[in-house]
């Protein structure tokens, strides 16, 4: 990955852990000591391994969940690289999937002003938040709203982690994927559209083919727009009723990419309506079905529209809205909220 900012590798594989103490140990300046950030759900599956590649670290576990991402966490982690004597050349390692991922982030961004992070993803949906350096943690009231940009030192993505992902999380990284394909080409989402047919138990080939295709296109997004001030927003698509959604249910109802998909779904129907294309929408609900993703049917539209307009990527209260103009050529309207709301009630009246 290649920003502005700064320029670092990402490893994607299976079998690949073994790989990490001699790219910590090539890092420059020398790291003098390791904190290793995780949640309680990875830690008993992965902790031990990472260790074994390590010398003078130390460790911090969180409770895993989305209410990790807050002050409380994010002060016991400061608090916790204080105790375990972390200076400025010393390196956190992220072991986890967005959570941890985005908490650890921030904690390394602003320790002592900056210090150096590694992100291990290990969910599906961690292939988009550990590249491009987004990190932050939430207020009760907002998501990722007290945060930075803060790129890592390197990504080490070893893909057998994968393996004790629970099903819905598989369908809330796989929807990232299908988003990444969608902004990028026709053949990315028909190559998806043709070769998956379930998310249990997929072929390790197919695995790597898909995560790496998603983090290449989000690689070359985020490589010409760091900080979100053009392109970077396409990766929005399906994300304003996606969150509005997550907003609606709470956050403990739905995963983050299972709304997501829901709204990208919305989002198609949008763009063929308002822009006349075929986006192959009655195909994509299909193939959405086939793939056991929840379709949200009871959401009151006036209070999603509500939810929409506090979405803090808008401006004046005007609505962005990323549709598309045909497969993989994504385009940022604002859109008045009384289009959005009428196309919503037509989306879910069609699908019912
Ligand atoms: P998560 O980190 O909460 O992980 C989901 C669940 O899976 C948790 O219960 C976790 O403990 C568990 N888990 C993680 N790895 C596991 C494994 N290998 N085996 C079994 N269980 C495992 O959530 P997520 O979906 O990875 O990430 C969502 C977060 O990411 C949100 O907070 C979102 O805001 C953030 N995000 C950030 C960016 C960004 O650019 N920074 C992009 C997208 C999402
Ligand atoms: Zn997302």
């Amino acid at each position: 990955v290649n920003t502005s900012s700064k320029q670092y590798n990402v490893c994607i594989g299976f079998d690949i852990l073994n790989g990490l103490q001699s790219m910590i140990e090539g890092f420059s300046p020398k790291v003098s000591k390791i904190l290793i950030i995780t949640d309680d759900h990875v830690a008993p599956y992965y902790l031990e391994e990472v260790k074994k590649q390590l010398s003078n670290f130390d460790e911090y576990i969180i409770p895993s969940g989305e209410q990790s991402k807050s002050f409380t966490y994010y002060e016991k982690c400061l608090a916790k690289c204080f105790e375990s004597k972390l200076d400025r050349n010393s390196l956190i390692i992220a072991l986890g999937g967005g959570v941890v991922g985005d908490l650890a982030g921030f904690v390394a961004a602003t320790y002592m002003r900056g210090i150096r992070f590694v992100q291990m993803p290990t969910t599906l949906l961690a292939h988009d938040s550990a590249i491009g350096g987004k990190v932050a943690i939430n207020l009760p009231a907002a998501k990722n709203i007290v945060g930075a940009f803060y790129q890592p030192e390197l990504v080490l993505y070893e893909l057998n982690f994968l393996q004790s992902l629970p099903i819905n999380e598989w369908r809330s990284g796989f929807a990232e994927i299908i988003k990444e394909a969608l902004i990028s080409s026709k053949d990315n989402i028909s190559w998806l559209m043709n070769q998956i047919h379930h998310l249990e138990n997929l072929d390790q080939h197919v695995i790597e083919k898909c995560v790496l295709m998603g983090i290449q296109v989000k690689n070359q997004i985020v490589s010409k727009d760091e900080r979100e001030s053009g392109i970077r927003a396409y990766l929005n698509l399906g994300h304003t009723l996606g969150h509005a959604i997550e907003a609606y249910l709470g956050y403990s109802k739905t995963t983050h990419g299972e709304a997501i998909a829901f709204g990208t779904l919305f989002a198609v129907y949008m763009s063929e309506q308002l822009f006349e294309v075929d986006l192959s929408f009655q195909e994509l609900v299909q193939w959405f079905k086939q793939l056991n993703y929840p379709f949200y049917m009871d959401l009151e539209t006036e209070s999603i529209i509500q939810l929409m307009k506090q979405d803090k990527k808008n401006i004046d209260l005007k609505i962005n809205y990323v549709l598309l103009k045909d497969f993989g050529k994504p385009i940022l309207c604002e859109l008045d909220e009384h289009v959005i709301k009428e196309q919503l009630n037509r989306f879910l009246t069609m699908l019912t």
